[in-house]
């Protein structure tokens, strides 16, 4: 049955990893997959993680399947995370919120609500460059997949002013994607006057804006900052394989909200039933208790300034080196090459 089937390409990121495991220079660095890696180079589980799990173990909690649309306590407290907890949407039960497998598998469920029940044109602009995984997860769930311009290589900055234009250009009732903070792959983020910019046009064009909250907590090391939308617990708490996600869409009344979510429960019923249970135990468990809450607004906080402080290094030390150099000097490409690769974050 299979002989005309194809060897498929590596993944562009996760076969960095493959290819990182394989190599047995001592000295190696893995630059593919952004996950965060201590001193040593080795992976870093949060203290306030440890704490949760000791606490849960103490529990004995039972292994029964999660309802399909997740863990109610994990769905109510992440969508307060995401909004605030004084959000009048909430309040209103404006909001569908479901557990999804963490980041990836959010964004692919709410990619197949929207192909089945956007009323506009079921396609969608994604920032270019954006997160590689983007375009195939769209793809996949049937919609076309387009992009505005968002990265000015010139000034390693945002192409405001392209972005705009392009965005002014967009079809009325279409979607756009933003990243909500900490843009992968380019680390730039609009600033304030810029978002309500931005905002203001899309509002204008009609369009439906999708929230990729990948990096809550990473960009400034505040969660309150970059509080926006639709989220993964895999970067600010460090939970990856763990596959704690949620995906929420916000109505305009609370009867459409539970309309969203039935509909959503039954594309989760197709997709894999019901989410795993350990990740948003473990979230659930640090949000809702005080103590390792703030422990864990504390930890995202190092991990954000840390990060900082490694890349503010090896830019000094890169310049240092470029002034040593007897080779003379870098094309600024080259510049661009460097620090964005290292600073792109991937998964
Ligand atoms: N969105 C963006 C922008 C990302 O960078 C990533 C991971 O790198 C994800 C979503 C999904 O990550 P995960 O599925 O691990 O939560």
């Amino acid at each position: 049955w299979w002989s005309g089937v194809q060897m498929g390409p590596p993944d562009a990121i996760l076969g960095v990893t493959e290819a990182f495991r394989r190599d047995t220079n001592p000295n190696k660095i893995n630059l593919g997959v952004g996950a965060y890696r201590d001193d040593n180079g080795k992976p870093y589980v949060l203290p306030c993680v440890r704490k949760a799990e000791e606490q849960l173990r103490s529990k004995n909690l039972d292994k029964e399947y999660a309802p399909i649309s997740g863990t109610p306590d994990f769905c109510k407290r992440s969508i307060e995370l995401a909004l605030g907890d004084n959000s009048d949407i909430i309040a209103n039960g404006l909001n569908a919120t479901v557990q999804g497998i963490s980041g990836t598998g959010s964004l692919r469920v709410g990619a197949a609500f929207l192909n089945g029940f956007f009323p506009g044109s079921k396609t969608v602009y994604l920032p270019a460059p954006t997160w590689g995984n983007h375009i195939p997860i769209f793809k996949h769930a049937g919609l076309d997949v387009k992009s505005y311009r968002y990265y000015d290589p010139n000034t390693c900055g945002l192409d405001f002013k392209g972005a705009l234009e392009d965005i002014s250009n967009i079809p009325e009732k279409s979607i756009i994607l933003l990243h909500a903070c900490a843009h992968n792959p380019t680390g730039v983020d609009p600033n304030k006057d810029q978002w309500a910019e931005l905002s203001q046009l899309i509002k204008k064009k009609n369009l439906f804006t999708y929230f990729d909250m990948a990096y809550q907590g990473f960009a400034t090391g505040s969660v309150d900052n970059d509080a926006l939308a639709h989220k993964s617990y895999a970067k600010n708490m460090g939970l990856y394989g763990e596959r704690a996600g949620a995906f929420s869409i916000i109505g305009s009344s609370k009867e459409e909200a539970d309309r969203t979510l039935s509909q959503i429960k039954i594309l989760i019923r197709a997709l894999y039933s019901n989410p795993p249970i350990n990740g948003a135990r473990i979230v659930s468990e640090i949000l809702s208790d005080p103590k390792l809450r703030s422990d864990w607004l504390r930890e995202v906080k190092e991990m954000a300034d840390r990060i900082i402080s490694v890349r503010t290094k090896l830019r000094e030390n890169l310049k240092k080196r470029r002034i040593n150099s007897q080779l003379g000097t870098y094309h600024k490409s080259n510049w661009n090459v460097l620090f964005h690769r290292n600073e792109t974050r991937s998964g």
